[in-house]
């Protein structure tokens, strides 16, 4: 009967960033699988800065967190011991796991990992994350050869597999990103046609130099001024994919609306929020054809890989920084 170290949640991070105050590590007993259930041991933790909206409550799609829960998080997890028909030991799986060392599962929400990829990639590139480029993309910013596609946060994990979605469409791609190291690896590796740092100061000047017909498709991870700068040079009939807003995330409450909205009217534009998990009776289809993309060599991805369950709440923190280089991992 294992114990299982477990983080839970200790505080609400609103108006602030994430502080190690938020989190507790405790030892709890997990028992044995009852029938229809499996003992789960935890290989990998998968971070996502939504995760810190959910710890704030601020978001209705997902059931809010209390005080005492168990951290929510995505992650790939062993089967130990199985009573349930579905799953057999050594079978590896995927699901909304959670920040412990073990747990016990009646099945639900897992996914069994099939893939000739690393499993990782279940958390990358097969992942929310893949799945979140690959439909914010195409249903929502429609783009078509010839275009050009503006992303931010570029070089995160969504974001360098949105713009290689949008190369493989036949679009022009330029990514916003923090610092010239991120922006060397874009043009260079993620395939980018151009790349702008924020950092270096008047984004929309930068926007209107790589971007000299105007921006027919924005993916916004960023939201804030940079999703003020993009909107300012929309071309007529452009499309707005809101993913993310990760600069509001250290504030108390959500941004007012960019002053530069009403360039939507001006230039015929639309722009929609979405949520990923709309689609969610689409992933397998869509897995199998960013499986495809990868091993076509079409599609490159990155993740970054730090040790240790004790490093959790600091591995979230790297989102927030902007230190993960790709999509954020932990192996325990
Ligand atoms: P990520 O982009 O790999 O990591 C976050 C990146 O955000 C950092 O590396 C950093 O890059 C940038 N960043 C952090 N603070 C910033 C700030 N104040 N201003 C500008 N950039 C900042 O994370 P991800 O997992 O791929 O997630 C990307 C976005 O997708 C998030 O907003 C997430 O919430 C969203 N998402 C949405 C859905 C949906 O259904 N709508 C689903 C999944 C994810 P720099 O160094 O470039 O600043």
């Amino acid at each position: 009967m294992p114990t299982a170290r477990q983080w839970l949640l200790n505080g609400h991070p609103r108006g602030r960033g994430i502080e190690d105050g938020d989190f507790e590590l405790v030892e709890t007993e997990i028992g044995t699988p009852g029938g229809g259930e499996i003992l789960l041991k935890t290989l990998y933790l998968g971070f996502d800065p939504a995760q810190k909206g959910w710890m704030e409550n601020i978001a209705d799609y997902v059931a809010p967190m209390a005080i005492g829960d168990v951290m929510r998080g995505s992650g790939i997890s062993e089967v130990i011991e199985s009573n349930h028909p579905g799953f057999a030991v050594g079978d590896v799986v995927t699901g909304s796991t959670g920040w412990t060392e073990w747990h016990l599962s009646n099945g639900e929400g897992l996914v069994k990992i099939e893939t000739a990829l690393p499993p990782t990639a279940m958390l990358s590139v097969l992942g929310t994350t893949g799945v979140t480029a690959y439909c914010g993309l195409f249903k929502v910013g429609r783009p078509v050869a010839g275009e050009t596609v503006l992303v931010s946060g570029a070089a995160g994990a969504t974001g360098s597999v949105v713009g290689q979605l949008a190369k493989i469409a036949g679009c022009r791609v330029v990514g916003i990103a923090g610092g010239e190291d991120k922006c060397r690896w874009l043009v260079e590796e993620a395939g980018y046609d151009a790349a702008i740092d924020y950092k270096a100061g008047d984004v929309r000047g930068q926007i209107k130099e790589h971007c000299p017909g105007g921006v027919d498709v924005i993916f916004d991870n960023v939201g804030g001024s940079i999703l003020n700068d993009m909107l300012g040079e929309i071309s007529t009939g452009a499309r707005v994919a809101i993913c993310g807003g990760i600069s509001r995330y250290e504030t108390g409450s959500l941004p007012a609306g960019p002053q530069n909205y009403f360039n939507l009217v001006f230039r015929r534009g639309t722009m929609a929020g979405f949520i990923v998990l709309d689609w969610a009776a689409e992933f397998p289809a869509i897995r199998k054809r960013l499986e495809g993309f990868v091993h076509d060599g079409r599609l490159t991805y990155r993740e970054d890989m730090q040790q240790g369950f004790e490093n959790a709440p600091t591995t979230l923190k790297r989102l927030f920084s902007g230190q993960n280089r790709g999509k954020q991992l932990l192996k325990l």
